[in-house]
């Protein structure tokens, strides 16, 4: 398999050094140079294929001849150890709920098949890979549970002190293994730039074959791609399907796009965001215009300039029209989203959570205008346990907790207690 960087076509590395790297060195994203369409074979046979299988075909498709099947079985199969089940809200909306990983968001999916593969990748080396992240909460918790006991990798997380959840909290801290876990005095600004720091730092480069686990690493895009699969497996084939996706950096909506190119049938996705409706609004105008965040409820989905914009225009070739034809935008507002979480406990008896609420709306919205029977799926991006006050304070009811999370609440933290400066940190991975 071959990636090229968005920055410059002629740049063109291997899936390893893409997975090692995450960024080009001219700071742009990989993208496949090929998507091919998936066998007639597959499609017929799609019905019958556990995640798993779906995520090996999907695989040798893109890699090509880039991992041995054997190898590629053993990732994949690692990677996905839970379901991805499509649930009926009403007769006409259906959601793919994605949180049935250990952190509880979708986000699982890419942290564990990135792990897989880098762990693949580092088994000819003889020091291990040391991971580097630095978190305001969520993504630690999927890297985090995502690199658990993975052989030849460790992980270091730096959290912001007092600035994470209680469970995101315990979810970093608790684990032990190969995950080690530093509370930094600062913010998640200071963690970031003792991580970047780091990396440029000789000393530490001596000592540890040191990566990261950043975002926008190709190999937490393409697991993604599994589960669009997976929804249209669940819902009756005979009719279209159209997929609505919350989103913010857009890495879920690219995923999909990428199924697409290699056959799935979507009809249309709608690209829904919060009052950040940067991507909607380039739908709707063709101009694009990132601006600063803005904070809401979905927070998840707070950004200004959607790191994936990129790829989804490579793979339409800035294309306004043709990126129109296969993508409409949705967006709303917080008030709209709690009025909807509460409706439709009270209506259909499911708890949305803030962000699955806003795939829900963009759904009802299309379909006012469409008369066919269709099949409406939307993303359920996570657990609405991760937002307990926020649905709590309008469904006026208590969410159960998975059984997961309660057993992590009585577990206990372990932690580095650092303050933000460099030589303190430095001294850390010196003397460990
Ligand atoms: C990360 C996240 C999103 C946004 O996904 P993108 O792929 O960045 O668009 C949406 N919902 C939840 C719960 C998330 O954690």
């Amino acid at each position: 398999m071959q990636l090229y960087s968005t920055n410059n076509p002629n740049y063109k590395v291997d899936l390893k050094t893409a997975v090692l790297k995450s960024l080009a060195p001219d700071k742009g994203l990989y993208m496949p140079s090929k998507i091919d369409r998936l066998s007639d074979e597959f499609f017929k046979n799609l019905k019958n294929y556990s995640l798993s299988e779906i995520g090996f075909h999907v695989c040798a498709n893109l890699f090509q001849d880039s991992i041995g099947a054997y190898d590629l079985w053993k990732i994949v199969n690692n990677a996905l150890t839970f379901p991805a089940p499509v649930v009926k809200i009403n007769d006409k909306i259906s959601t793919l709920e994605l949180f049935h990983g250990p952190s509880l968001a979708f986000k699982d999916f890419g942290a564990r098949f990135m792990a897989q593969l880098m762990s693949h990748y580092n088994k000819d080396e003889n020091k291990k890979l040391t991971i580097l992240v630095a978190t305001s909460g969520d993504t630690g918790g999927a890297v985090a549970s995502g690199f658990y006991k993975t052989e030849g990798v460790e992980v270091i997380i730096l959290y912001p002190k007092g600035k994470v959840s209680d469970i995101q909290e315990k979810q970093l801290t608790t684990l032990g293994e190969n995950i080690y876990a530093c509370e930094i005095e600062g913010t998640f600004d200071d963690c970031q730039a003792l991580v970047k720091t780091a990396f440029l730092d000789d000393d530490l480069n001596d000592k540890y074959r040191l990566s990261s686990a950043n975002s926008i690493n190709i190999a937490r895009l393409i697991p993604q791609s599994f589960y669009y699969f997976e929804a249209i497996k669940q819902v009756d084939n005979t009719k279209e399907n159209i997929i609505a996706i919350p989103s913010g950096n857009f890495g879920n909506l690219t995923a999909g796009l990428l199924a697409k190119e290699m056959g799935l049938s979507i009809e249309k996705f709608i690209a829904a965001t919060n009052e950040n409706h940067i991507v909607p609004d380039y739908l709707s105008t063709g101009e694009y215009n990132p601006k600063p965040s803005i904070a809401t409820i979905s927070n998840a989905m707070d950004v200004g300039n959607p790191s994936n914009f990129v790829r989804m225009m490579e793979l339409y070739n800035k294309d306004h029209k043709a990126v129109t034809k296969d993508i409409s935008g949705y967006w709303t507002t917080d008030k709209h989203v709690l009025e909807t979480i509460k409706r439709v406990y009270e209506n259909n008896d499911y708890v949305l959570d803030p962000h699955g609420a806003i795939g829900f709306l963009a759904c009802e919205e299309y379909i006012q205008n469409i008369s066919k029977d269709k099949n409406y799926i939307f993303l359920e991006t996570a657990h609405p346990c991760k937002f307990l006050d926020t649905v709590e304070s309008v469904i006026d009811h208590k969410i159960d907790l998975p059984q997961r999370v309660k057993e992590l609440l009585n577990k206990k933290k372990e932690a580095t207690q650092l303050n933000k400066a460099f030589p303190s940190f430095k001294e850390y991975m010196l003397s460990r």
